[in-house]
């Protein structure tokens, strides 16, 4: 039975009748996803899509790829799952594995099943290592949806929930339209200099993610974070580096953070460490580990065959330089929006981000608002065979987030395409 295809029309059908109405979708016409390989995805006509977007940075050693999925289904048959209370070796090989990755004196790891859970688990941690109950997030971020996370998310498309955490004080991010990258980020530090004088002894954590993901691909200058953390240490509030959409290898370095040249107090991530395998987790010091003094566990977090799809991730980000070949593939990608920019100045406004999270800022038409423009661009692209991502307070960012294993022939030919769709809107 699980074999048959029933059809986009009829998925789409199915899900409007038995899923929540809120469901999203960026498409007219959206495909169904049938089969995936490496940084290809095919629909049920067998057409087949360059996929620039990998889910939201989910899929970054490709789609299936044996090297991984072997190892996934070599666990599934030996032993599926375990109550926390036996010991098993997957989890432990992987906390690790981690530690030989995380900066500074980052160690102590905790499973959970979520970027969502991952965050609020580290939000709580802080909360008992402080004995301090509030918070300080950027302006446009999103960090999950459960109560605390989307207490914390300034993005308001995100924030869907009457009776939110009220303990969160939100400060100007560090970008603006209109400001260079450097005044935008004085701005930020400003703001949050006047949160921790007037409160600063009652806020437990600064949530940040490193480079905004659904806020628009926003990275800051490359100074802000330093002077954040030296902020945050003057009224001892701690850093939890939100590394979910940015993590392993993406913008070029293993986490982001380390561009800025910062180690945060707690690391939280998710997405791209199953590969597509529901795996997330938030690490720590030994100190502050210390202070989540209950017996504590998740029934799924760190199961056997996460865990094992996890270590065979980081192994195959490790072994193939996955952070090199986003910086350079990245780098060649950029370039070629930057070209497009300079063609179409009237159209794109912007293009930012690091190694392969990268966006490029739309501008509306005579006939057109941006968020139609971008809509438009997405539908074109994937009628032509790309299927990329939009984010962004105005929905009017195209994202590029592709497997790290895209090719440089895949971005040219994704970047022949957009030509093409931008000349046809000119
Ligand atoms: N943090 C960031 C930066 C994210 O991008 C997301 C998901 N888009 C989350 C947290 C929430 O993760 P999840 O959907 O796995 O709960």
């Amino acid at each position: 039975e699980q074999s048959v295809i029933i059809g986009r029309e009829a998925v789409a059908a199915k899900r409007k009748q038995y899923f929540y109405p809120c469901t999203a979708h960026f498409y007219r016409d959206a495909p169904q996803l049938v089969r995936g390989s490496m940084q290809y995805v095919y629909d049920e006509n067998g057409k087949e899509y360059t996929d620039f977007f990998a889910g939201v940075s989910v899929v970054a050693c490709g789609h299936c790829n044996p090297a991984i999925t072997s190892r996934t289904i070599a666990q599934l048959q030996q032993l599926q799952h375990t109550s926390p209370i036996y010991l098993t070796q997957p989890n432990v090989d992987l906390a690790e594995r981690l530690e030989e990755v995380l900066p500074g004196a980052l160690r102590r790891t905790f499973f959970v099943n979520s970027g969502s859970e991952a965050n609020e688990g580290a939000l709580l941690l802080a909360r008992m290592h402080t004995g301090r109950k509030g918070f300080i997030a950027l302006d446009a971020g999103l960090h999950g949806r459960t109560n605390l996370t989307m207490s914390v998310t300034g993005l308001q498309m995100w924030r869907t929930d009457a009776y939110l955490d009220e303990d969160v004080t939100f400060i100007k991010r560090p970008y603006h339209p209109e400001l260079t990258l450097e005044e935008a980020a004085v701005q930020s530090i400003q703001n949050l200099k006047e949160v921790l004088a007037a409160q600063g002894d009652t806020i437990a954590a600064m949530i940040v993610e490193p480079i905004q993901g659904n806020g628009g691909i926003v990275m800051p200058a490359l100074s802000y974070f330093r002077e954040v953390k030296a902020l945050l240490e003057q009224y001892g509030v701690l850093l939890i580096d939100d590394e979910i959409q940015t993590g392993y290898g993406r913008t070029g370095a293993m986490f982001a953070m380390e561009h800025f040249g910062v180690v945060p107090d707690i690391i939280s991530m998710a997405k791209a460490l199953g590969n597509g395998v529901p795996i997330a987790a938030f690490s720590t010091t030994d100190e502050i580990a210390a202070s989540l003094n209950k017996p504590s566990a998740s029934t799924f977090g760190g199961n056997p065959v996460s865990a094992a799809t996890a270590l065979a991730v980081l192994d195959y980000i490790r072994d193939e330089r996955l952070a090199e070949r986003a910086a350079e593939l990245g780098g060649q990608l950029k370039q070629g929006l930057l070209d497009l920019q300079e063609r179409y100045p009237a159209l794109i406004t912007d293009v930012r981000g690091s190694g392969l999270m990268l966006g490029a800022e739309l501008a509306g038409t005579e006939t057109e608002d941006a968020a139609a423009v971008t809509d438009y661009v997405l539908e074109e692209l994937k009628d032509r065979g790309y299927l990329i991502g939009k984010n962004g307070i105005g929905r009017n960012v195209l994202a590029f987030q592709p497997p790290l294993v895209v090719t440089s022939g895949n971005i040219d030919a994704l970047l022949d395409a957009l030509h093409e769709v931008l000349q046809a809107i000119h």
